[in-house]
């Protein structure tokens, strides 16, 4: 029985949403970027139904590409914390006179 519509194959890697050929888990572009060890990996996961490692890989493959920022945000975008609650603002003041090399014993 054949369906009228197939469902698309997407690519494996998160966030990446591009069509993939069937029979591969990747997208040409993808497959081109990851390394060998990723890509071949996704797909030896997959074959051999590890999900745990597939989904690992899938996650190294994002982050490899930079399309996940999920789980590993980036630095840049975290808002300053001006007030840490673990630091007393004395302490905050001896770190910043000892940064401006004004102390060397804070
Ligand atoms: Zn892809």
């Amino acid at each position: 029985m054949k369906r009228a519509a197939r469902p698309r194959l997407v690519c494996d890697v998160p966030g990446c949403g591009n069509g993939r050929r069937p029979g591969y888990r990747l997208c040409d572009r993808c497959t081109a970027r990851l390394p060998e060890e990723i890509s071949v990996g996704i797909v030896a996961a997959h074959d051999e139904r590890r999900w745990l490692d597939h989904a690992a890989l899938k996650r190294r493959a994002a982050r490899f590409l930079n399309l996940d920022t999920t789980d590993c945000p980036s630095t840049l975008a975290q808002p300053v914390r001006r007030h840490s609650p673990t630091v007393s603002p004395q302490r905050a003041y001896e770190l910043q006179a000892r940064m401006l090399g004004e102390r060397t014993d804070a």
